[in-house]
């Protein structure tokens, strides 16, 4: 068992772009087998940690998704260097000059996004975005022969290459926040609840930033009577916002979803939330712009449906090569899920 902190950082700093998910999932499952009764990892690659309960109670299913945003290497250009696709929603203004750490078959590689001289720039292209087809990644080789001895083939996946650090004050900083902040707080409600007569079945998830995929299946198979998507969402309380529309803040707690583009939360499910978080004073706030999805937009669409909602720690500049967060607003989202699970666990069906 690791303390919060340190599971953030093996999670942060874990490899996962989707659909490569292997050490992300690892990480979870050396933290939380001990703690299920049961392990299982399905075909697409989520995996399942169930606590059995008592009969009669509610099935109640947490989801993390353990992907993140990522590149994926479509072509060795004659001169060695790799283009690239994103996988999940990267904007190109972020990647110029960033070093992406790409796992070939020899190994780990780092590679750096090329960029031009501001010498050899055109006045009017100084200052605006580059396409990603401009875009390249440079891993020192002169041919594709020699990006191939490095281990580099087309279908190559890489990551941001961001090591996690604490800053001072609570506060951390790391790559994949979205959604490795979600599994810290997916291994700890459910560590939190071992001893509990509840049936939980926390799930880390393939392929969210790709549409929801994994959480599709997963939710299939589980069939729970409620659930709730734990991430990792988009704070913008930075210079250049207002209140309306930096969406969510650090250190004000868990920021809980009313609707985003793929879900609308079910009233019951938002409604204990709200209860819990007034009851046990966790502070928590709604997120104000209701853009994005997450799992329960595929979940809540399972089979006749599911009641589901979204509660996230909120985290400034996700998407992008690295994201800081609060450790209170991870420790709060803790709190309210896991008060969460036994309100709604107690409730009669
Ligand atoms: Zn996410």
């Amino acid at each position: 068992m690791t303390n919060l902190v340190g599971l953030l950082e093996s999670l942060s700093n874990a490899f996962g772009p989707p659909g490569c998910e292997d050490e992300v999932r690892n990480t979870l499952r050396k933290e939380l087998e001990e703690y299920a009764d049961e392990t299982r990892v399905d075909k697409l690659g989520n995996i399942f940690f169930y606590k059995h309960g008592k009969q009669g109670l509610p099935r109640v299913m947490l989801a993390a998704h353990m992907d993140e945003v990522g590149f994926i290497v479509t072509f060795i250009d004659n001169k060695g260097f790799l283009r690239f696709q994103t996988v999940g929603g990267i904007t190109s203004t972020v990647i110029p000059g960033q070093t992406i750490l790409l796992r070939g078959t020899k190994g780990d590689i780092e590679g750096l996004v090329g960029t031009k001289p501001p010498h050899l720039m055109k006045e009017e292209k100084r200052n605006k975005a580059v396409a990603i087809e401009e875009l390249f990644i440079d891993v020192g080789a002169s041919n594709p022969k020699e990006a191939e001895q490095k281990g580099i083939e087309i279908g190559t996946t890489g990551v941001f290459n961001v090591k996690f650090a604490e800053l001072g004050e609570g506060y951390v900083k790391g790559k994949a926040l979205d959604d490795r902040a979600g599994c810290t707080v997916l291994a700890e409600v459910f560590k939190a609840l071992k001893d509990s007569p509840y049936n939980i079945v926390a799930v880390g998830t393939v392929q969210e930033e790709m549409g929801l995929r994994g959480a599709r299946t997963a939710a299939w198979q589980v069939d729970p009577d409620y659930a709730l998507a734990l991430e990792g969402t988009f704070a913008a309380d930075v210079p250049g916002f207002s209140p309306e529309t930096e969406s969510s803040k650090l250190r004000e707690g868990p920021v809980v979803t009313i609707l985003d583009q793929s879900v609308i939360a079910h009233p019951t499910v938002l409604k204990t939330l709200i209860k819990v978080g007034k009851e046990y004073a966790i502070p928590f706030q709604f997120k104000k712009v209701p853009r994005g999805g997450t799992d329960s937009g595929a979940i809540h669409l399972t089979k006749a449906g599911i009641p589901s909602g979204t509660v996230a720690v909120p985290c400034r500049y996700i998407h992008g090569p690295a994201s800081i967060a609060h450790v209170d607003d991870v420790k709060n989202t803790v709190r309210l899920v896991t008060e969460f699970v036994k309100a709604i666990s107690e409730k009669s069906m």
